[in-house]
C-alpha cells in the first residue's frame, strides 16, 4: 500500500529479485489481457467502453487467475490492489479460498510536497513495463533488462503522472484507502515503513518490516493500543458464537423434526394472525415456545 509516487513499485520489483516471487500489479495484468484479446480482456474492453470502472469481481477474477500460474506457487506481491475495502474483503476471501492468506500488507509512506514531485519523473517502459523516475532511478543505457531483443527502453509518461491530475489522484487514494489500512491494521497484518531515503535504505527498512513481524513494525502506541482493543472485542464476542451454536436444534428423528417444524410454522402463522402490535411474529412464536421451559425451571 502507499499513495501514488511512493515507490511501492519500484521497491516490489527489488523485492521480486530478492525472493524471487512474481509482482502483481493488476493494471499491468489488465492491459496484457486486453492486449491479447482474452476472455477477460474483452469483458473489461466492454466495461470500459460503457465509461465504466472495472468491477471488484473482474479484478478478483485477475487475481485468480494470475496466482494460479507456477511462478507464483512460492508467493507474491500484490501491487496495486485493494485499493478500497470492498476489494480488500473480496481478495481475503479468495486468498481464503486458494489456502494462500495473505502474510502481510506494508504501508509506503511519504509526504503529500514529495509525492507531486516525484511523480512528475516517472515513465513507463512500454515494452517491458518497468517503471523508472528521470530523477531517483534512470534507467540503464544501454539497458540489459528490457524484452529480449532491446538495448533501450521505450519510456512514456502516463496521462495519471501528469502533474495535473497528481493532486486529485492523492485525494482519492487518501479517501479510499483510510478504511483499507484500518481494515489491515485490525487484522494485524500492517507493517508501515517510511519511504523516504536511497531505494536500498528503503529496501532494507521494507525487509527488516517484513521479517520482523507485526511488533517490530508497529509504529505508534496508538496503533498498538486500537489493536488491542479490536482483540478484546473480538474475546468478548466469543461467548455470543458459542450461546449461539449451543442454541441450535439437536438433530432428532426425521419424523419427529419434522413434526417440530410444522408445529413451529403453526405456532408462527397463529401468531401472525394475532398480528400482536409492533412485535415480529417470529419473536412472539418464540416467547411462546419458551414460557413452559421457564416455569419448569422454577
Ligand atoms: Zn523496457
Amino acid at each position: 500500500m502507499g499513495a501514488p509516487g511512493s515507490g511501492k513499485g519500484t521497491q516490489a520489483q527489488r523485492l521480486v529479485t530478492k525472493l524471487g516471487i512474481p509482482q502483481i500489479s493488476t493494471g499491468d495484468i489488465l492491459r496484457q489481457h486486453r492486449k491479447d484479446g482474452t476472455e477477460l480482456g474483452k469483458r473489461a474492453d466492454a466495461i470500459m467502453a460503457a465509461g465504466k470502472l472495472v468491477d471488484d469481481a473482474t479484478m478478483l477474477d485477475i487475481i485468480r487467475d494470475r496466482v494460479a500460474q507456477p511462478d507464483a506457487q512460492r508467493g507474491f506481491i500484490l501491487d496495486g490492489f485493494p485499493r478500497t475495502q470492498a476489494q480488500a474483503e473480496g481478495l481475503a476471501t479468495l486468498m481464503r479460498d486458494l489456502g494462500t492468506p495473505i502474510d502481510a500488507v506494508v504501508l509506503f509512506e511519504v509526504g503529500a510536497d514529495e509525492l507531486v514531485r516525484r511523480i512528475s519523473g516517472r515513465r513507463t517502459c512500454s515494452l517491458c513495463n518497468k517503471v523508472f523516475n528521470i530523477y531517483s532511478a534512470p534507467p540503464a543505457s544501454p539497458a540489459t533488462d528490457c524484452v529480449e531483443g532491446s538495448s533501450e527502453h521505450q519510456l512514456f509518461q502516463r496521462k495519471d503522472d501528469q502533474e495535473g491530475t497528481v493532486k486529485e489522484r492523492l485525494r482519492v487514494y487518501e479517501e479510499n484507502t483510510r478504511p483499507v489500512l484500518s481494515y489491515y491494521s485490525d487484522a494485524g497484518l500492517l507493517r508501515t515503513v517510511s519511504a523516504v531515503g536511497s531505494l536500498e535504505e528503503i529496501t532494507q527498512r521494507l525487509r527488516a518490516a517484513l521479517a520482523g513481524g507485526e511488533s517490530a513494525a508497529a509504529s505508534s502506541p496508538a496503533k498498538s493500543a486500537r489493536r488491542a482493543a479490536t482483540r478484546k472485542r473480538a474475546a468478548r464476542r466469543k461467548p455470543a458464537a458459542v450461546r449461539a451454536r449451543a442454541r441450535k436444534p439437536v438433530r432428532r428423528k426425521p419424523a419427529a423434526a419434522a413434526a417440530n417444524k410444522g408445529a413451529r410454522k403453526s405456532a408462527k402463522s397463529a401468531a401472525a394472525k394475532r398480528r400482536v402490535p409492533r412485535k415480529p411474529a417470529k419473536r412472539a412464536a418464540k416467547r411462546k415456545t419458551r414460557a413452559p421451559r421457564r416455569k419448569s425451571k422454577r
